[in-house]
C-alpha cells in the first residue's frame, strides 16, 4: 500500500487544484491520500469528488499552525469531520489572522522598496495566504534565487518582511482536532528550531493533550532522523505517520515518495484511519 498523509493544493500554498492533486496521486499509484492544506478544509469536497472514479481513498485532513513555547509547530489532523462547527469557526479565525498578516507583510515589503507585492501575491491566493506566496513572488521578480532563500532573506524573524503570526496553542490544536473526530499528528518533527530534548518535551505535552502520532517519514529527511523519530514514537507510544508534504511538481518531492522502514514495535497511524 502506498500511503501519503500530508499534501497541499492551491487552497493553501500548493499549486495544484484538488482534482489535479488526486489525478497525480492516481498516476503515482497512491492508495491512500490525505489532503492537509494549511488551516483550511476548502479543497476536500473537490478532492473527494475527483476520487470518485478511482480506487484511491481520500482522507479529509488539515495542517494546523500552532504554537508551543514561541515555536510554530504544524499539527496534522487526519480524518476530521468537516462539518464540525467549532473546527470550521476556529479555522475561519485563522484565515482572518493569516489575511491580516499577509497585508502587513505586503506593507512591510512595499515600504522596503519592493514594488507590486500586493497584486503579485494576492493574485496567486485562492484560499489561505501564506509566506510561500510571498517567497514565490520574490523569486519571480529576481529578489531571491529560490523560495528557501526568500524566506531567509526577507520572511524570517528579524527580516524586512517579517510579521508575527497569531496561532492557537499546541494543546488547543490537539483538542480541536480530537473534538472534530480526527487524529492529531505532529508534522515534520525535525524541521523545528528545537533540540532533541525540547522536541521530546513538546511531544510528551502533545501526547498528554490527546496527540496520536508523529510524521516519522517525510521527504528529504535523512534515515538517521527517521530512525530517531521512530524510536521516539515507540518510546512515547505515538503512532507513526508518513507524508510527502507535497506542494508542487518539482525534482525533489513527489506524492507517495516518502517511505520508511517500520520498526517491529511501532504502530502505524494509517492502521487507525
Ligand atoms: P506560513 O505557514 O505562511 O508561515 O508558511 C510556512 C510554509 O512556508 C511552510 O508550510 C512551507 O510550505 C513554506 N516554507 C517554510 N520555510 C521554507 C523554506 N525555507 N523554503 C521553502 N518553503 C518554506
Ligand atoms: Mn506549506
Ligand atoms: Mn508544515
Ligand atoms: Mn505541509
Amino acid at each position: 500500500m502506498k500511503i501519503d498523509l500530508h499534501t497541499h493544493t492551491y487552497y493553501s500554498d500548493g499549486v495544484l487544484s484538488p482534482a489535479e492533486l488526486v489525478q497525480r496521486a492516481v498516476e503515482k499509484q497512491v492508495d491512500v491520500l490525505a489532503l492537509t492544506d494549511h488551516d483550511t478544509l476548502m479543497g476536500i469536497d473537490e478532492a473527494i469528488l475527483a476520487a470518485k472514479s478511482h480506487a484511491i481513498r481520500i482522507i479529509p485532513g488539515v495542517e494546523i499552525s500552532c504554537l508551543w513555547r514561541e515555536q510554530t509547530i504544524h499539527m496534522i489532523g487526519l480524518n476530521v469531520d468537516m462539518s464540525h462547527q467549532p473546527l470550521r469557526e476556529k479555522l475561519d479565525g485563522v484565515m482572518h489572522s493569516r489575511q491580516n498578516r499577509a497585508e502587513q507583510i505586503a506593507k512591510k515589503l512595499t515600504k522596503f522598496g519592493i514594488p507590486g507585492v500586493e497584486e503579485g501575491v494576492f493574485r496567486q491566493v485562492k484560499g489561505v495566504p501564506g509566506r510561500l506566496h510571498f517567497a514565490r513572488y520574490l523569486v519571480s521578480k529576481g529578489y531571491a534565487t529560490a523560495p528557501g532563500k526568500a524566506f531567509k532573506q526577507f520572511l524570517a524573524r528579524g527580516k524586512a518582511g517579517y510579521f508575527k503570526s497569531e496561532w492557537m496553542s499546541l494543546a488547543d490544536a490537539a483538542t480541536l482536532i480530537r473534538d472534530a473526530g480526527g487524529l492529531p499528528v505532529i508534522a515534520h518533527p525535525r524541521r523545528y528550531d528545537l533540540t532533541l530534548k525540547k522536541t521530546t518535551t513538546m511531544l510528551e505535552e502533545f501526547k498528554a493533550a490527546g496527540g496520536e502520532g508523529i510524521e516519522v517519514a517525510t521527504t528529504n529527511q535523512n534515515k538517521s532522523d527517521q530512525l530517531l523519530m521512530s524510536r521516539l514514537a515507540i518510546q512515547l507510544d505515538l503512532a507513526m505517520s508518513i507524508g510527502s508534504d507535497f506542494h508542487e511538481p518539482c525534482a525533489y518531492n513527489e506524492l507517495g515518495k516518502a517511505s520508511f522502514l517500520i520498526p517491529v514495535e511501532g504502530r502505524l497511524i494509517s492502521d487507525m484511519l
